[in-house]
């Protein structure tokens, strides 16, 4: 038994193991995680009915021999871990020595593994072996899965539908490519290939595999070190955007890993660049001295903790914020389909299982225009960031009092009237409620507003709020409130419809820091104050309302992350009336 050590039980002890077979996934996790530990370059992934009724990994690993493949179906086996330390250290992969021997107590298990070209074939039923025998002289292990759960049928029906298995197995692969880019995978379901990454060591190639190549073409690289942590991968632009948080994959010490306190980070970094209800895709890597992190072991979540945490925040944000608040992000009014994930495809590719020389046949990726967004903003200190990021334009019309027609010399832009408005409110009143000294004028006509009780009682705990933002408010008889100044740089128009819907930020949110209920008003306050749809500009208006809006830090998201501006370059416009490859004349 040369690599395979019998965890003592100590060690065993110290794992928060539980029953681990409980989804296909966490079979395919277990045994994937085996090729991994076994130095493999390439894994193959082949399910029949999502894994329901087979699993088959195939591997180029280094193999086990005779002892070890029936080892390693015994109770606390592992060669993963030899010592309580490496339980902390990131770089072993595994940490359950249980997981096989749990696995081939529920289902019919056949291995196939060889070493220096003696080749071991064990079957195991139900827990039970059944025989060991000799095998191919074939590089690397072969175990396959099937009748999973057979024997104990209760558990087969609290299974999830097929689709969710698949999709849990699938979201399992894409973070284990993302996290192994130097590993070439194929996950296979029944004859359909669902994510093939060719190995190359390059992430934007892994990414485009499992995004597609919409979205890698909008991937932007991204890189930054302090004293404790280092830090690359790759940050879609705001345009690119998914209802799920599970697309920002965080990687610590080549594994990824859970952290809400990063993905809040990540999604705050991009806060008015895009709704904050929808998620960018990011892929980070963080290289981190072991010693900093602490490391929650259990099988079902990897869940991190760093002792230096705020640095390492601090370092992201600067990271994202500083590359995406330096570019242009006008939209092209996209012309192809939007990308949507899709299912995985019946029939599309099929693939010799027993192809001589490589687990995995060679495919190309074709990566031309790939690499487009490779940074074109210089991380030169001396670099000097252009007060305008949105190209000069001129308004030509306005449509049904809403959109504004603009162009200049590389095509035609649309934009919104409200969200443009909008975004310059927005700047100009977060830039005024920043100052030291707010000014305030005084109402010759105060405005009294009545509340309900409770609404009165929440307030009361709440006026403070009121009067850090300079106004004037006053208890004024029974659950009403008088109003006798406001800060000057809110619009006097409807100012009674302003304070109400101040309190009701007050009354919704109760629980807020300062900063986000300033952010709240900032932004409830520019909408208001934004044009409504159906108002007439002349062109000297709309002129005067884009050099505004060319002025602001972000010229390119109303504060709630809708696009300003979409553009229609002109080879998109030709393309659209068909002009491109024609004789334009006609
Ligand atoms: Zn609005
Ligand atoms: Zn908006």
């Amino acid at each position: 038994m040369a690599i395979i050590k019998v965890m003592d039980e100590i060690l065993a002890n110290k794992i928060a193991a539980g029953e681990v077979v409980e989804k296909c996934a966490s079979v395919v996790k277990e045994l994937v995680e085996n090729s991994i530990d076994a130095g493999a370059s390439e894994i193959k992934v082949l399910l029949v009915d999502a894994g329901t009724r087979e699993i088959k990994v195939v591997d180029n690993g280094k193999g086990m021999d005779k002892d070890d493949a029936v080892l390693s179906f015994s109770r606390h086996a592992t060669s993963k871990i030899s010592s309580e330390d490496d339980l902390y250290n990131l770089n072993t992969l595994g940490f359950r020595g249980e997981a096989l021997a749990s696995i081939a107590a529920v289902s019919r298990v056949d291995l196939k593994t060889c070493v220096k070209d003696v080749g071991t074939h064990v079957i195991i039923d139900g827990g039970k072996i059944l025989e060991v025998s000799k095998g191919d002289a074939r590089k690397g292990t072969v175990i396959t899965v099937s009748e999973l759960f057979y024997n104990t049928p209760a558990r087969l029906k609290h299974m999830k539908s097929l689709y969710t298995e698949l999709a849990n197995i699938t979201d399992y692969m894409n973070k284990l490519a993302l996290s192994h880019p130097g590993i070439r995978f194929l996950l296979q379901n029944n004859d359909s290939v669902i994510l093939r990454t060719d190995g190359s060591s390059n992430l934007l190639k892994v990414i485009q595999s499992i995004y597609g190549n919409s979205v890698a073409r909008k991937m932007i690289s991204v890189s930054g070190e302090n004293a404790d942590y280092e830090i690359s991968g790759y940050i879609s632009l705001p345009e690119v955007h998914r209802s799920s948080r599970n697309n920002m994959v965080t990687i610590v010490n080549g594994r990824v890993v859970k952290n809400l306190e990063i993905n809040r980070t990540i999604n705050d970094a991009y806060h008015s660049y895009k709704p904050d209800n929808r998620y960018p895709v990011t892929v980070l890597n963080i290289t981190v001295d072991p010693s900093v992190i602490d490391v929650n072991i259990h099988p079902t979540k990897m869940d991190i903790k760093f002792s230096k945490m705020d640095t390492l925040l601090e370092l992201i944000n600067d990271m994202i914020v500083s590359k995406i608040s330096n570019r242009e992000l006008i939209p092209s009014a996209s012309l192809e389909k939007e990308e949507v994930k899709e299912r995985p495809k019946y029939a599309e590719q099929f693939i010799k299982l027993d192809s001589k020389e490589s687990v995995i046949e060679e495919v190309s990726f074709p990566l031309d225009e790939l690499i487009i967004n490779e940074d074109i903003v210089s991380d030169n200190a001396d670099y000097v960031v252009s007060d305008k990021l949105m190209p000069e334009m001129y308004p030509v019309g306005l449509v049904h009092g809403t959109y504004i027609i603009l162009e200049n010399e590389n095509g035609m832009y649309l934009m919104d009237l409200h969200a443009a408005k909008e975004r310059c409110n927005y700047e100009r009143f977060k830039k005024e409620m920043g100052k030291p000294n707010i000014a305030s004028t005084a109402l010759l006509f105060p405005v009294t507003i009545e509340l309900s009780n409770d609404e009165y009682i929440i307030l009361k705990e709440h006026l403070n709020l009121f009067t850090d933002l300079k106004f004037k408010v006053e208890e004024f008889g029974i659950n009403s409130i008088i109003v006798k100044e406001h800060p000057t740089w809110l619009p006097t128009n409807n100012l009674e419809d302003s304070i109400r819907t101040i309190i009701d930020v007050i009354i919704k949110e109760r629980e807020f820091s300062i900063e986000k209920f300033n952010e709240k008003v900032a932004t409830m306050m520019s909408c208001k104050h934004a044009v409504r749809a159906n108002t007439h500009l002349t062109i000297e208006d709309m002129r005067d309302l884009v050099e505004d809006l060319r002025c602001c830090k972000n010229p390119f998201n109303c504060p709630h992350g809708r696009p300003t501006t979409i553009f229609y370059s002109n080879y998109d416009l030709e393309k659209l009336f068909k002009r491109s490859g024609f004789d334009t004349k006609k």
